[in-house]
């Protein structure tokens, strides 16, 4: 408890999830003039906010500084597994990917903690699975 693993954004308020500097590293602009200076660094995943990584010794890195700053916008073509490039649309049209995922997930196979910006696996963020039951059949929608 006295290092909790979520930080309230400065910028918006929202909880961010601890985040290791080899994650940022591997986001940011220009990565040979960042220097981690904070002891812990957060990711707020707020679309609205232009914080992405903020630090416990007050730094914030906006959004503009990575290398592709449109990474917390939910749209149908923005990735949600960095690992293997699917993106929201490829996971809600096909629940076939989100299983190709796991199974990569399960053998170690994705790099989530430096391919995803929030340095998390990308499963939780998922869209809801397609479909019930134990047929892998596409759901119908309209
Ligand atoms: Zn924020």
């Amino acid at each position: 408890m006295s290092t909790p693993n979520k930080s309230p954004c400065p910028r918006c308020d929202r909880l961010g999830g601890d985040v290791s500097p080899r994650t940022i590293r591997h986001h940011i602009r220009q990565a040979w003039q960042w220097e981690a200076h904070a002891s812990r660094y957060f990711y707020c995943d707020n679309p609205a906010c232009a914080v992405v990584y903020f630090g416990d010794d007050g730094s914030m890195i906006p959004q503009t500084q990575l290398r592709a700053p449109d990474a917390k916008q939910a749209t149908a073509d923005a990735l949600v597994c960095h690992c293997f490039g699917v993106t929201v649309s490829d996971a809600q049209c096909n629940s076939a990917v989100r299983d190709f995922v796991l199974a990569q997930t399960r053998d170690r196979q994705c790099a989530c903690e430096v391919r995803n910006p929030s340095g998390r696996c990308c499963l939780a963020d998922f869209p809801e699975k397609v479909g019930a039951g134990g047929t892998a059949e596409m759901a119908s929608h309209d």
